[in-house]
């Protein structure tokens, strides 16, 4: 994706209030992120660990989500795939954030939840490459064609918030 900044991330969410946007922590390494290995920009929030963000390019423009984490340890879990990457080799955890709908629905209490990634780290992840192998001879395609999956995916997650 192309270098943001804060401000174009505070103006990016389609379901969180001004104020949530303006409260944020934004990601600490903002001035020095590889853009071009990263398809949208995910953290979690250091003062408000329950909090996650997750901005992602689309023809529009970039559209921010608002996500929440469950409370507490327990429901971290590594037996699940992330909905995003689908990556099976990492060992981070993956939780089930939950997001607000857009607009009046969300405003109605309405949320949606996805499995992702407990620190966002897809982007790295569907870019490793695998050792190749007779079904996959080229790594770099493999690497070509999950990126271009988790994108849709991650399309997908951001429709089913805009969703009304
Ligand atoms: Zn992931």
């Amino acid at each position: 994706m192309h270098p943001i900044s804060l401000k174009d991330i505070r103006s990016s969410f389609i379901n969180a209030t001004r104020s949530e946007a303006a409260k944020l922590t934004p990601p600490t390494n903002l001035e020095s992120l590889d853009w071009d290995s990263l398809d949208f920009l995910g953290w979690r929030d250091e003062k408000m660990p329950l909090r996650g963000y997750l901005v992602v390019p689309t023809t529009q423009g970039l559209s921010g989500i608002l996500l929440r984490a469950p409370e507490g340890d327990a429901r971290k879990n590594r037996a699940v795939l992330c909905e995003l990457c689908r990556d099976v080799f990492s060992k981070e955890d993956v939780l089930l954030w939950v997001a607000r709908r857009a607009g009046q629905s969300g405003r109605d209490g309405n949320t949606v939840g996805t499995l992702i990634c407990a620190d966002f780290i897809c982007s790295s992840n569907v870019r490793r490459e695998p050792p190749a192998n007779e079904i996959h001879p080229d790594p770099t395609l493999v690497v070509q064609r999950q990126v271009g999956e988790m994108r849709e995916r991650t399309e997908k997650f951001l429709l089913r918030v805009q969703q009304q």
